[in-house]
């Protein structure tokens, strides 16, 4: 089983409450629930909008219209954000003290998600961040992000990274309570839709109106987020994030906005995901360790008998039984081919290198492993 992932999207209205600076009491709210989560065994990573908000604010620049924003020049907007950047980790910084937890700042764009070795970076440093207690806080690198290479806004930047960390779960939250089915505030007849199995172009049409307030994104993007997820085997909620315990609720099942069902399992997403790609190399395995795989546990530095190929940390792998040429299993590996080859054979317990932790004689992890 794979343990509770879940990305949640802070957009730009939820950080400031709607008004024109980064809200603590906000944050704080946030930062409390993230903290009771992971207490109870959910690795949660936050995508944080807010930096061109706070750039704003700190340097006393008034607010303006989504429409004015749009004839800012893009350099304009990169200058803001990147003043803003700083003082919003600094608030999140502050608000998980209060917890003694950390918090690490992650920015991305579209090509560390897009290319495949950078993508494993992002990946891996992610994994690694959560595997030391510390809370991601990821945004777009707008300072640097032209228009090639931007995501563009935080809705589809956080489904970019729930795919790419295997999360079960995408929150977004803002300032609209759910779907509804046409804009609510145009239209006092439109109902919230509570959950959402498919999204056709007639909801696409209905359903895409933009959003107030200051962030970048709106219905339209919030739906490509959903979509994106769905097709991954990831279950997102849309809601508002002004609720008390909204987060903590939507983690525990609690019915709130909207629900989007993903199309496949996480397990299938996984391994469609797996079969699609080329392995780079391959371990050859004794039949302890085949019988091991097949009942659903790890592959072991103990079991491993060779090793073909060149694969580093993270890469797709083969696995092939001794007396057989035919790949049985496929899967992520844990190490490189190098360090593969140096502890085949070993028993954990023998692995006691400084710096080696007994995470390390595993060389592949059952949750990333699909047996054919
Ligand atoms: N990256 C932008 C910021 O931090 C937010 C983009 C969005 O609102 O979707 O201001």
């Amino acid at each position: 089983m794979y343990r509770n992932r879940i990305v949640v999207k802070l957009g730009t209205s939820t950080l400031t409450g709607g008004t024109s600076q980064i809200n603590l009491r906000r944050l704080l709210s946030l930062a409390q629930q993230v903290v009771a989560l992971r207490e109870s065994g959910s690795d949660v990573i936050v995508v944080s909008s807010g930096a061109m908000a706070a750039g704003r604010s700190k340097l006393g620049l008034s607010v303006q219209s989504k429409s004015a924003m749009r004839a800012r020049s893009i350099p304009y907007k990169q200058m803001l954000a990147a003043v803003g950047q700083a003082s919003l980790m600094t608030s999140w910084d502050q608000v998980f003290a209060i917890f003694e937890v950390h918090v690490a700042q992650v920015l991305l764009t579209r090509d560390d998600l897009g290319d495949r070795q950078r993508y494993l970076n992002a990946r891996n440093t992610l994994d690694t961040i959560l595997s030391n207690g510390i809370v991601p806080v990821v945004n777009e690198n707008d300072a640097i992000a032209t228009e090639e290479i931007r995501i563009g806004d935080n809705d589809n930047l956080s489904a970019l990274v729930a795919n790419a960390v295997h999360a079960n779960l995408l929150v977004i939250l803002s300032d609209i309570d759910g779907l509804f089915t046409s804009d609510p505030r145009k239209n006092p007849s439109a109902t919230l839709i509570p959950e959402v199995v498919e999204i056709d172009d007639d909801l696409r049409s209905r359903a895409g109106f933009a959003t107030g307030g200051l962030g970048t994104g709106g219905m339209a993007t919030k739906l490509q987020a959903a979509e994106l997820a769905m097709r991954a085997g990831i279950s997102t909620v849309l809601a508002r994030g002004d609720v008390p315990n909204v987060l903590v609720d939507i983690a525990n099942g609690v019915r709130h906005g909207t629900r989007f069902v993903p199309i496949v399992d996480h397990l299938e997403s996984r391994k469609r995901w797996l079969l699609g790609e080329k392995p780079l190399g391959a371990v050859v395995i004794d039949a302890g360790a085949a019988r091991a795989l097949r009942s659903g546990r790890s592959l072991l530095a103990v079991g491993v008998n060779s090793v073909l190929g060149d694969f580093k940390s993270g890469e797709v792998i083969g696995v092939r039984d001794l007396h057989d040429t035919i790949e049985f299993a496929r899967g992520i590996a844990r190490c490189s081919s190098i360090d593969a080859r140096r502890m085949a054979g070993m028993k954990s317990s023998a692995i006691t290198e400084p710096g080696s932790e007994a995470g390390r004689a595993v060389i592949v992890h059952a949750d990333d492993l699909v047996v054919l």
